[in-house]
């Protein structure tokens, strides 16, 4: 934690979400705490086993307090970890070892925990402990509150945050994501992640500005320092000048005011001045977010992701839960089409009682259809909830990660079992469900040709397949600059699969980050692409802008990026282009560094 009070410091990491907010800081410290390592005489064996209890009883109770306080029932719903922390803190090794370890080897409290969790670390390698093996994160969090209880020192439980504050973490999961009380939460802002990990991708779900991947904000940020962040530039600065703060909250006014005027396009046909109409939809993440389809002028939802039903609770959903979430997202789209993405775990979001493995590279893993095609049960638990679901509305299934041929066959096979199974059953679906595979994986979009035989649609997935195709893992902030959606090589492969689609007369959308981006927009349409899947909110600014342009230019643009060698020579371009049409209502992020 810093200790020295800054003044005016700007610090640069990768805008993750966007908006620009001042708050004072609140500190998730999970830094290692100073541990004192003390050898105790006979005499005092008795104090350090009362003080570790002592520990151990504090925790329980404060944990059971969080637990209560829980009030929104969205939250409430991931309340189950709060369980696995109180279990943990029952855990006889966890106990028994410690206490084992004061009394034989004398030492003090502080030091014995410590011993332990080097055994359990070890244990976890070794599968001595299976209950513990697959919670190292758990028992992490959980012994700094025994440690912070033995030191005498503050608690930063998530859930208890009150007021506008800015979260200042040196990372955050996707699970404390959905812990935070988010409705006094004004942002957050992160030492690791990238701009398309999952908490980023949840914080712009929830339209919380953050800033990741700032490598020192912990260190340099004190509790209650004020700060400003720009979640769309990456910028922060702590102890602002009166004179900076005046600029940031004048951009941050603009921001809003057009986002404001924008809503008023929301409800108009997505069609450009030359007659083209374009489908704009959403990608939906949280339920929640349902409600605000309509005000933002969704056609649609063009990417459910169905993670967010297996995470952050111990057993997995059933058939009933899959059934009831598709239904109401159907239902509550209604005409509209629904695409459910099957699950796509693995890589930076893990099933919570699935042992992980030793993966070198999680992203390259067990992951999406590859895991639900090993656990092939519980993809038939999904496919049957979607299958019954699909009588209520409009729905289509994708399959994410798809690679080859291969998996499409057999996921295809896996949901014709599913068919039958149901049919035997006498449960109503509709048979002619459409299926659409993912294009975000290299291998998928060079045989897109041959894939698009297979599919019904596809729909690109543009954060992973820039991570694969410029090898730039999506949540390594070391490497986020090299994260370019305007890659030439990208913009190549983005058009093959376009041609594939038209070719095989399949539709092809959108859906990875790239599509919200007003000016990515632009070039994307003029690949040829006319389904758009995006959050919700940026849907009316990229809906007003389309709706100001005419088809024809913008192919003239994507051709013109085509004669460009380089990812900053297009953006440079592209943002020329687009000062020029929209002067008064493009504002272009300044992430990149773009010559003039
Ligand atoms: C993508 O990869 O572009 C995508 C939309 O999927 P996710 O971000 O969930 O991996
Ligand atoms: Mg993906």
């Amino acid at each position: 934690m810093g200790a020295r009070p800054l003044s005016n410091k700007f610090l640069r990491g990768v805008g993750a979400s966007s908006g620009v907010i001042t708050g004072r800081a609140f500190l998730v410290d999970r830094s290692k705490l100073r541990l004192p390592q003390k050898k105790i005489d006979s005499a005092h064996v008795g104090r350090e086993v009362d003080r570790f209890l002592k520990a151990i009883q504090q925790s329980r109770q404060q944990l059971k307090e969080i637990k209560e306080k829980i009030l929104d029932p969205g939250v409430r719903h991931h309340a189950f970890i709060l369980d696995v922390h109180l279990m943990i803190l029952d855990d006889e090794m966890l106990i028994e070892n410690t206490l084992d370890t004061i009394r034989k080897k004398k030492v003090n409290a502080e030091w014995a925990l410590d011993l332990t969790l080097e055994k359990l670390d070890a244990a976890f390698h070794a599968i001595e402990d299976e209950y513990l093996k697959e919670r190292r994160n758990d028992l992490q969090y959980v012994s700094g509150r025994i440690f912070r209880n033995l030191l005498g020192k503050k608690h930063d439980d998530i859930t208890r945050i009150r007021g506008n504050v800015i979260v200042v973490a040196r990372d955050l999961s996707p699970a404390d994501t959905i812990q935070m009380n988010l409705n006094h939460v004004a942002g957050f802002i992160t030492d690791l992640g990238g701009k398309i990990s999952h908490t980023a991708i949840l914080a712009r779900s929830l339209n919380i500005p953050a800033v990741v991947g700032l490598e020192v904000a912990t260190s340099l940020v004190n509790g209650g320092d004020l700060l400003i962040i720009d979640g769309e530039t990456g910028e922060v600065v702590i102890n602002p000048t009166q004179e900076i703060s005046r600029s940031f909250l004048e951009r941050k006014r603009r921001i809003r005011l057009l986002e404001r005027e924008a809503l008023k396009y929301a409800s108009l046909p997505a069609e450009t001045r030359d007659g083209v109409r374009i489908r704009l939809q959403a990608n939906v993440e949280m339920p929640e977010e349902l409600s605000v389809l309509k005000q933002y002028g969704a056609e649609g939802v063009g990417l459910y992701r169905t993670e967010i039903l297996y995470l952050n609770r111990e057993t997995l959903p059933d058939e009933e839960e899959h059934y009831q979430a598709y239904r109401k997202l159907v239902e509550g789209i209604y005409p509209a089409l629904a695409t459910i993405r099957t699950l796509d775990i693995g890589g930076d979001k893990f099933l919570p009682n699935y042992p992980k493995g030793n993966e070198a590279n999680p992203a390259m893993g067990l992951r999406a259809i590859r895991f639900s095609l090993k656990e092939e049960e519980i993809f038939k638990v999904q496919l049957r909830g979607i299958l019954r679901a699909s009588v209520h509305g409009n729905l289509r299934i994708m399959f994410p990660m798809i690679s080859g041929i291969e998996e499409i066959r057999q996921a295809k096979g896996v949901l014709e079992e599913v068919k039958k199974e149901l049919l035997r059953s006498k449960i109503p679906f509709n048979s002619e469900i459409k299926i659409g595979a993912m294009i975000e994986i290299p291998s998928a979009s060079i045989t897109a040709d041959v894939l698009a035989r297979e599919v019904d649609f596809f729909s690109i997935g543009t954060n992973d397949l820039i991570q694969y195709a410029l090898a730039i893992d999506r949540v390594n902030e070391l490497v986020s600059y090299l994260y370019e959606p305007l890659h030439p090589a990208i913009l190549r492969i983005i058009r093959g699969v376009v041609r594939a689609g038209e070719q095989q007369g399949i539709p092809v959308a959108i859906c990875g980050e790239m599509a919200f981006e007003p000016a990515y927009v632009m070039i994307l349409m003029g690949l040829g692409l006319q389904e758009f899947s995006m959050k919700p909110s940026s849907i009316p600014k990229v809906k007003k802008m389309l709706r100001m342009s005419r088809f024809e230019e913008t192919r003239d643009l994507a051709e013109e990026a085509f004669r460009c060698s380089t990812a900053a020579e297009i953006e440079t371009y592209v943002r020329g282009w687009m000062a020029e049409r929209f002067p008064d209502i493009y504002i272009p992020p300044y992430g990149r560094k773009v010559k003039a």
